[in-house]
């Protein structure tokens, strides 16, 4: 069946190809395009992702995967050819309800958000960008309706698009199992004395944060080579090509965590998808499995690794040199300390490791409450003040500082977009438990500045994979396990219960 293979291999590099290069009109939004360009981007978007919708849905790519079906049946599960086969005809089936004129809309309806959004978020104006959510909301609720069924909630299918094989429930049961087990824990740890973090909150000049956030990346292994570092107004990851892996940061002068911990994290994503198989490339397996899983590689390198104390004792002086002034006085064990504070605060993105998860509840409970129709759009403010102050104990001075923090909700279809950091951290416990009960030296090797043998083994037991695997499959194959509240229960509990003494 070798030239039904070629054809279909033809078909999905040409997707790929439209689809690459909206990500890059995308990037360029996000990055250098001046705002006189939003109309025109927006337009352009929607013809290219258009273009490459019609080509996935397209009748003859039905009968080409149909005809395959023999071949892909007589191949290994793991072997290429089996797993594009089977993920490409994933993809069709998925996408073969929506209307092409239908993605183009919102495509389009997503950029021009995504601008008001820009514009409007230092000013808090939730005002400007509320007709723009009520378009995206109604958006949201066709696509919904256009994926394929039958759901028992209207977000079903936008979870599974993001998480394949999850829906709603199962995350809310997920959720409500880490809630019962986090939410006495973070009271334990904010009842404890603060720590100071003052050291963190010095003067930081951007260039030098830059200088040393590529330094750190690229000691982790990220490959300068095949990517870029750029600021945006909020930090990403994107791939053009195994070739072409970009990160975004951003920085703030008088907080040294924000560009630091966003870099590591955005190069977590970049590892997964520069450490892929080049033989994916330009196919549908040629990128991270899932959301969850490629939140589990940015939040390990960030958290596991990053805010570990092997980490630092390695960077620090690094560190320290960078930022004399600075750091010279500064003892490691108090900036390791400041680098994990635990504090209720506003901002995800900045979150410590033991609250953050309660952010990510709070937007997925009001994603579903928006699409079901229980929270209407101009309520959405006063929705999520409150659950802040409940969740958190903070309610937010301003928009900004709250409900327009998030690009997500900003920029395409609302719902699905936040389960994936929580599923995220639950398996990062897990990946770098297995990770390091088959190199137990890991964490020695991390003190010494050795990274290539954890992301060695990362590569070979996950990245190299791509998307041949469903996200419980590769969980499986790799820590033989489910997905699980515990592991990551059990790596709080040690880290801050030996930190605040509980
Ligand atoms: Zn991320």
């Amino acid at each position: 069946m070798p030239e039904q293979f070629d054809e279909l291999l033809h078909r999905v590099y040409e997707i790929q190809d439209l689809n690459a290069a909206a990500s890059i009109l995308s990037w360029d939004h996000s990055t250098y395009m001046p705002p006189g360009g939003a109309q025109a981007r927006a337009e352009q978007l929607a013809t290219l992702q258009r273009l490459a919708h019609e080509r996935l849905v397209a009748d003859e790519m039905g009968r080409l995967l149909e005809a395959l079906e023999p071949y892909e049946k007589s191949l290994p599960y793991d072997s290429f050819e089996a797993a594009l086969v089977r993920v490409t005809r994933r993809e069709h089936e998925r996408w073969h309800g929506v209307p092409p004129a239908f993605t183009a809309r919102l495509a389009a309806l997503g950029a021009q958000t995504h601008q008001t959004w820009i514009q409007a978020r230092p000013l808090s104006d939730f005002a400007a960008v509320a007709p723009w959510l009520e378009r995206l909301l109604s958006a949201s609720r066709e696509l919904a309706s256009y994926l394929p069924g039958p759901h028992e909630h209207i977000a079903d299918p936008l979870v599974a698009l993001a998480d394949y094989g999850m829906s709603a429930a199962e995350v809310r049961g997920i959720f409500a199992r880490l809630r019962a087990e986090l939410v006495p824990l973070v009271e334990a740890v904010t009842a404890a004395p603060p720590v100071d973090d003052a050291c963190l909150h010095q003067h930081y000049p951007e260039r030098e944060q830059l200088a040393f956030a590529r330094r750190v990346v690229e000691r982790l292994g990220y490959d300068f080579g095949r990517g870029h570092l750029d600021l945006s107004a909020h930090p990403y990851t994107t791939r053009f090509a195994w070739g072409d892996v970009r990160l975004t940061t951003r920085v703030r002068e008088d907080n040294l965590a924000e560009c630091l911990f966003g870099t590591i994290h955005e190069a977590g994503h970049a590892l997964y998808e520069q450490g892929t198989d080049p033989a994916l490339d330009r196919t549908y397996l040629g990128s991270g499995a899932s959301s969850g899983l490629h939140e589990s590689q940015s939040r390990l390198w960030e958290n596991l690794v990053g805010r570990g104390l092997p980490f630092w004792r390695y960077f620090y002086p690094q560190l320290q040199a960078q930022f004399p002034a600075q750091l010279g006085a500064v003892p490691l064990e108090r900036f390791y300390r400041a680098i994990n504070k635990v504090e209720r605060s506003l901002i995800r993105v900045e979150a410590d490791e033991v609250t953050y998860n309660l952010h990510v509840m709070l937007r997925f409970d009001l994603e579903l409450d928006l699409l079901d129709g229980k929270l209407a759009i101009r309520d959405l403010p006063d929705a999520w003040n409150q659950r802040m102050h409940a969740d958190l104990g903070v309610t937010p001075p301003n928009h900004a500082l709250g409900v327009m923090q998030d690009i997500h909700w900003f920029w395409g279809a609302i719902g699905g977009g936040f389960q994936g950091y929580t599923l995220g951290n639950l398996m990062s416990a897990q990946i770098y438990a297995a990770a390091c009960h088959a190199v137990p030296e890991i964490p020695a090797q991390l003190e010494a500045g050795e990274f290539a043998p954890l992301r060695g083994w990362l590569a070979e037991n996950l990245y190299r994979h791509g998307a041949k695997f469903t996200p419980p499959e590769v969980l499986e194959r790799i820590t033989g396990e489910p997905l699980a509240v515990e592991p990551y229960m059990r790596y709080l509990r040690t880290k801050y219960g030996e930190f605040y003494a509980l």
